[in-house]
């Protein structure tokens, strides 16, 4: 009999989930749960929007999404129009690829004051997410913190200081570009807690940071370490050596002619945040790292600014009826069994980590832990979920809805841009014609 399987969520891991189970020799049925009209998750919410090359892997999920045993029901938010329970009882399997949409707090005083943002909030904004897109940063000051040493860190030191003539090709929220274009931002200071040898960028990222049209990237040469001490895999070290390579290149840079500048401040971990109502400023702590971990000097120092962003990684959100482990911010699982027919796959199971490709394997072994679990299908799944949705009035979306917001937003894109994207939900469920 048929296996039913919902994937919840429509993003990198569910996709992968969804294709995994495509290639197994059993009979399946597969329903992707999406709470946005929008599918694609990160890849369209998170993925830098001058990072279009990456944005293409989509192209692969349009494929698993159009095979004829995948339906897309787009615009229906489990634990709201339908509960976990119901999933449960509806399908063989239920598979979480709900990723973590939620900030890491900062931890310290001030956290709360306005201009202060985490990376989700403020990456969701200029993405055009429909949950921010009422954010309204103000975007009326000269230099902005931004807190953490990843690839979070960079693109969005990278969207804050980029040329209107360099985002002209991205998918930008228009309102951000605007936003962005029209402030008085010149000086981005990064910091990390650590230095440049932990730090967890990338380097075809950092590199990108040296080849801005009217931007240069600052580092003190004094930070750079000559050598990387420490035990540590070759692929490691080497990663780390061409890390330190781009850095020392940056400390060379001539400024001249550019008006913005990227400030790398390692050795720095944030202690306060400054002023009254707003943020006015960020008073850090200069460390050292010993053992591998950031340890406080007990000197401080002040930076003026009018904006903290911090890109200091993920949570996950806790959903009912889920045991959930709240110190790691995942679902409590054995290597993706959550147990009573869930399973987990992506953030929401490994923690905010990796890139696109790695929630690959995750979906590979949930579709051999289903195929195993459940030998044979037996409940109602996708009838039974229209007839509940129907039943309660939800306008879920499929797939051809989707291609056709798709199509709308690509007529209305500005010259050279790929799109321009319908960053609230009225306007995107307006692109079609239709009422359920
Ligand atoms: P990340 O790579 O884990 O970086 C988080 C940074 O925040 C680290 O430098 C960490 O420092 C710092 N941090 C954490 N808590 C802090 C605190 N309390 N105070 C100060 N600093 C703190 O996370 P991410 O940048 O959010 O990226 C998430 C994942 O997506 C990563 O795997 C990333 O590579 C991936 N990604 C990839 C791309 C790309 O390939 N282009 C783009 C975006 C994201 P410590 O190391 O000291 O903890």
């Amino acid at each position: 009999m048929t296996i039913k399987i919902a994937i919840i969520g429509s993003g990198p891991s569910g996709f992968y989930t969804a294709d995994a189970l495509l290639k197994g020799d059993r009979d399946v049925e597969i329903d992707i749960i999406e709470r946005l009209p929008t599918p694609f998750g990160l890849i369209r919410g998170g993925v830098a929007p001058d990072h279009q090359t990456t944005k293409k892997v989509a192209r692969a999920y349009e494929r698993t999404a159009l095979a004829e045993k995948v339906a897309y029901f787009g615009n229906v938010q489990v634990g709201k129009d339908v509960t976990m329970d119901e999933m449960r009882e509806m399908y063989d399997a239920v598979v979480l690829a709900i990723g973590a949409p939620s900030d890491r707090k900062l931890g310290i005083p001030g956290q709360d004051k306005r201009g202060v943002y985490g990376s989700a909030d403020f990456v969701g904004w200029y993405n055009g997410h429909p949950d921010f897109t009422d954010l309204a940063p103000n975007l009326d000051t000269r230099n902005v913190a931004i807190i953490g040493n990843g690839n979070v860190a960079l693109d969005i030191s990278r969207v804050l200081v980029k040329t209107t003539e360099e985002m002209s090709e991205t998918d930008i929220a228009l309102h951000s570009a605007r936003a962005i274009e029209n402030s008085p931002i010149t000086d981005v200071y990064m910091f990390g807690r650590r230095g440049p040898v932990e730090a967890k960028f990338t380097n075809v990222e950092l590199r990108e940071m040296g080849k801005l049209d009217n931007c240069v990237p600052i580092i003190d040469p004094a930070q750079i370490p000559a050598e990387i001490i420490g035990e540590m895999s070759d692929r490691d070290r080497r990663l780390k050596e061409r890390n330190l390579a781009t850095l020392r290149e940056f400390s060379d840079v001539d400024p001249t002619g550019k008006t913005k500048r990227v400030h790398f401040g390692f050795y720095a971990s944030p202690v306060e945040v400054l002023g009254g109502d707003r943020v006015e400023g960020l008073r850090l702590e200069r460390t050292k790292v010993v053992n591998g971990r950031a340890v406080g000097t007990g000197e401080f120092f002040d930076i003026e600014c009018g904006l903290v962003i911090a890109a200091i990684g993920y949570f996950a959100k806790p959903i009912e009826g889920v045991p959930f482990d709240h110190e790691k911010g995942i679902v409590v699982h054995d290597d993706g069994r959550v147990g009573n027919g869930v399973y987990a796959v992506g953030w929401i199971k490994r923690g905010p980590t990796g890139v696109i490709g790695t929630n690959k394997p995750d979906g590979e072994t949930a579709a051999l832990q289903i195929f195993e679990d459940v030998p044979e299908g037996g409940k109602p799944g996708r009838a039974a979920l229209r007839d509940r949705l129907e039943a309660r009035d939800v306008p879920f979306l499929g797939y051809a809805d989707w291609q056709t917001i798709d199509a709308a937003e690509q007529a209305a894109a500005l010259p050279g841009a790929p799109r321009r994207k319908f960053v609230k939900v009225d306007d995107m469920l307006g692109a079609l014609d239709f009422r359920r």
